[in-house]
């Protein structure tokens, strides 16, 4: 179902025009990622355990999934309710309630719309999701798109009546999304646009620039997008999953938010769960639930993981040792940061070093070729990561050199979060690079 990355992690696809050819998901009967990614399984449905078993912990009900399989108007408003045109006190609302955006930097939402410099010229809802491992924003728009667009429609209402409202879509989630458009009433103003392909896809900058006619690269921005975004005027991006809670908040109100999660992780998230021979699926997840229920729901127990990549080519590898941990928006001392809701499994018999070369090669083919250091260096860290981890072990010299001195060095964050991952590769697997140099191979079992 889900095509194997070199190296064993998967890889999502998605070069628009060619989908069949390159994309696992668009080769699946019907085109339809709710289908293929959920199957017949509820998100929320526990499995059969691999592994020693867990307890599968108690959870709440689900909400930005509470419907499945493409609802239709009347579904949607029988599920949810009506939405209010506008919410009075929005911000101050949306600061009770603590919601943070979900796209993977866990700003405040309160904080960017009050961050404003006028009425936002344009309201853009992002689901490029350019991350190969997540699933999540495919998934929400198949099952529960009209959720997004009532977040869309009620910053809009409150904010700037005449804004112009943008849907930017992986090209994947092209169709779920116009016919959501089409099934409302009031959907007639909204404007669903095919996102760029590429890793960075998803950057805010990106973006805006994709929409202004540009190739959809990241782009230096002295200037906030609040205060000069889209045609230079000030413009709010949102991830499509945080709409999705805005439009709740708007309807139930912020303690009803806070009243699953904890104090300082309130709410729910989407999380795309992969690898370990699991079938790639997202759940609905209360914030700060600890890693380790997470996979007990998927039916993995503690010793079928040898450690777990948490959010996404961009997070960091986590050792089964801190499986006890909250996944919660941000990493604290005490808890893993969720980024962009992904978590990948590592199986006890694969090959950490292997698996992180494959994606470090594959994050410095997605430099946008703008800026030297990334377009120059990233290719370097990757090429000094396989030769420490596997070859000579001649440039350890030269990788330490990439690892301090890449971070910041871009327009973007890409090289920051690529460095980010090498360094807890190598943190989590340095026995296997010790093993590696004296010629052992955990995914072989033997000597190499
Ligand atoms: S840091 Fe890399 S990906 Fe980001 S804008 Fe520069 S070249 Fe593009």
């Amino acid at each position: 179902m889900v095509r194997a990355h070199p190296g064993g992690v998967p890889h999502r696809g998605g070069v628009r025009g060619d989908l069949a050819a390159v994309d696992p998901l668009a080769q699946s009967a019907g085109h339809d990622p709710g289908r293929t990614w959920l199957g017949k399984e509820h998100p929320m449905t526990d499995t059969a355990t691999h592994g020693a078993a867990r307890p599968v912990p108690a959870r709440s009900h689900p909400r930005v999934l509470a419907t499945l399989g493409r609802p239709d108007w009347a579904t949607h408003l029988a599920t949810h309710g009506p939405l209010p045109s506008l919410v009075p006190n929005l911000v101050e609302i949306l600061q009770n309630a603590g919601l943070v955006g979900h796209g993977g930097a866990a700003f405040p939402v309160w904080r960017k719309i009050a961050s404003l410099a006028g009425a936002p010229a344009a309201i853009i809802a992002n689901a490029a999701e350019g991350e190969p491992l997540s699933h999540k924003d495919a998934v929400l728009l198949a099952n529960a798109p009209q959720l997004v667009l009532d977040g869309l429609l009620v910053l809009a209402g409150t904010l700037a009546p005449r804004a112009k409202l943008l849907l930017y879509v992986n090209p994947l989630s092209l169709e779920s999304a116009e016919r959501a458009v089409a099934d409302r009433p009031d959907g007639r103003r909204i404007q669903v646009v095919a996102a760029a392909d590429g890793f960075v896809a998803g950057e805010v900058s990106a973006v805006v620039d994709s929409l202004s006619g540009g190739r959809g690269v990241p782009r230096d921005h002295p200037h906030h997008l609040t205060e000069r975004g889209l045609k230079g005027k000030p413009t709010l991006v949102f991830n499509v999953e945080t709409l999705a809670h805005l439009a709740l908040i708007a309807r139930h109100g912020p303690e009803w938010f806070r009243s699953v999660g904890t104090p300082d992780d309130p709410g729910t998230r989407l999380i795309s769960v992969s690898g370990a021979g699991l079938e790639a699926h997202v759940r609905e997840v209360d914030g700060g639930t600890p890693l380790g229920d997470v996979l007990a729901r998927c039916g993995l127990g503690e010793t079928a993981v040898q450690a777990v990549l948490v959010g996404g080519y961009h997070g960091a590898w986590v050792e089964r040792s801190r499986l006890g941990a909250p996944l919660t928006a941000k990493a604290t001392r005490t808890s893993i940061g969720a980024g962009a809701g992904v978590i990948h499994v590592l199986g006890v018999e694969e090959c950490g070093i292997h698996a992180s070369g494959a994606i470090l090669r594959y994050l410095a083919s997605q430099s946008a070729q703008q800026c030297g250091p990334c377009l120059f260096g990233l290719p370097t860290l990757s090429g000094a990561f396989d030769d420490v981890t596997t070859g000579s072990g001649r440039q350890g010299d030269l990788l330490q050199r990439m690892l301090a001195t890449l971070p910041g060095r871009g327009a973007c964050h890409h090289p920051d979060g690529t460095v980010r991952f090498a360094t807890s590769a190598l943190g989590v697997f340095a026995d296997e690079v010790t093993a590696h140099r004296a010629g052992r191979c955990r995914a072989a079992g033997a000597r190499r």
